[in-house]
């Protein structure tokens, strides 16, 4: 190549990396919920390491939730994540409603109606409350058919977790939901492997018929389908001149809470915690990204006390206790990361985190 040809690529090159965004601007989100992960959990993961960093270690800015819902001081996963999606408190077990059941806008719709490209990866399956809340509208979260409705008509790019099981029924407009995705023209995989042989357009990864296996036999899915999905909604969004939105959830923490299993809980936060050092890796190399780690409450109320009552002496160990196989009514705790991570801290309720975050990408 002459010279003048390469000044030419080199500024191709350069226009095709910041795709004409102004400096600090936010163009992409990577929102990331861990079900049920409040201060304690991502502390046992800390202890549990040693001296290894976490990737919560490497937030550049820090924030703190208050959680309650809309009828009660303890919320569910459903109405915490109505109101991290919608910027909107609703009732226990209701998604993508307010309390009279009107429909609320969730970012996902509001970036997908700005043209951006969206994509959602969990370890549950895509029908149960977290993701649900980013494209359903039902008054009850039990309602998976009805969700499942919802999920054919998101328009949700990239779609990775479990829920086999009700796709594989008989949808509405005629054959099963499956059909219904292809002829939309998602690509339906049933394992990363085969997702891996995706390079662009949409992608339906469901890989198993319910939830994904627990944390110990799941290998490392979460990780592995983080990774796919910025690979394919940054190919999209440079296509299309935008950037997009993705909402990941390490979705097993609160099943671990629930049943009381320390060991299962703590595999959890290292599957999520690897997770979310693929988000920052994808930040660290590309700008106007920004990655927010939060949860959309606590369960299991963990306590980390020391061993021994007099725990003036050496270091005699800590136990891990559980208080509740619920829910918790503590806040928890927002981790911010890349580009903007700066631009949002403080004490907050859920709703306004979910309102500044649109704010930031200039949602409307
Ligand atoms: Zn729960």
């Amino acid at each position: 190549m002459k010279m003048r040809g390469w000044i030419l690529f080199a500024m191709l090159v350069a226009m095709t990396t910041v795709r004409g965004s102004e400096p600090g601007e936010v163009r992409s989100l990577i929102l990331m919920i861990g079900d049920g992960m409040g201060l304690a959990q991502v502390s046992m993961l800390q202890l549990e390491q040693g001296d290894t960093l976490t990737s919560f270690d490497r937030a550049q800015g820090v924030a703190l939730i208050r959680t309650r819902s809309a009828n009660s001081r303890v919320t569910d996963s459903a109405a915490a994540a109505t109101a991290l999606s919608s910027a909107s408190k609703t009732g226990n077990g209701m998604l993508g409603v307010d309390l009279q059941g009107h429909p609320l806008r969730s970012m996902m719709t509001r970036a997908r109606e700005a043209g951006m490209p969206t994509g959602i990866a969990v370890t549950c399956y895509l029908q149960h409350a977290t993701p649900a809340a980013f494209y359903a509208h039902v008054p009850d979260r039990n309602d998976t058919r009805s969700i499942t409705r919802d999920l054919l008509a998101s328009g949700v790019d990239v779609l990775f977790g479990g829920g086999c099981k009700w796709l594989a029924e008989e949808c509405p407009e005629g054959g099963s939901g499956l059909d219904a995705l292809r002829r939309r023209g998602y690509f339906v995989a049933g394992s990363l492997a085969e997702a891996d042989t995706v390079t662009q357009g949409r992608l339906l990864c469901v890989a198993a018929d319910e939830h994904l296996a627990p944390a110990l036999g799941r290998g490392d899915f979460l990780p592995r389908a983080t990774r796919k999905a910025l690979e394919l909604l940054d190919r999209e969004a440079a296509r299309r001149g935008t950037g997009f939105l993705l909402m990941v959830e390490g979705s097993q923490i609160d099943l671990a809470g629930h049943a009381g299993d320390i060991a299962w809980m703590q595999a959890e936060m290292r599957d999520f915690d690897r997770a979310v050092a693929e988000a920052m890796a994808y930040a660290d190399r590309t700008p106007g990204v920004l990655v927010v780690v939060t949860a959309d409450h606590e369960t299991g109320g963990l306590s980390i006390p020391a061993l021994e009552a007099d725990f003036t002496r050496a270091d005699s160990g800590i136990d891990y206790h559980l208080s509740t196989h619920n829910h918790s009514a503590t806040m928890v705790p927002v981790y911010l990361y890349g580009t903007g991570a700066d631009r949002i801290h403080g004490v907050m309720d859920n709703t306004e985190l979910s309102r500044r975050i649109m704010e930031l990408l200039g949602l409307q």
